[in-house]
């Protein structure tokens, strides 16, 4: 259920997280991160970090999403 082969992208929106902590694993400065949504031409809609570092040394990754509802199941 996580397939991203959905068809053409018909939006997409980048929003920055404010409470991200993560670390550049290249270099360890602060990273930075933001929610990118995609949706696509079936409905489909992806939600995917993108983790970029805050010095300029070119690293960034898409990283796991923080634990939502589904943290609750069993
Ligand atoms: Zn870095």
């Amino acid at each position: 259920m996580t397939s991203i082969d959905s068809g053409p992208v018909v939006s997409s929106q980048l929003r920055p997280i404010l409470d991200y902590f993560g670390k550049c694993p290249a270099c360890g400065y602060p990273a930075e991160a933001a929610l990118l949504t995609t949706g696509f031409i079936d409905g489909t809609i992806t939600r995917r970090v993108v983790a970029t570092c805050g010095l300029p040394c070119g690293w960034s990754d898409h990283v796991a999403p923080a634990p939502m509802t589904d943290a609750f199941r069993r």
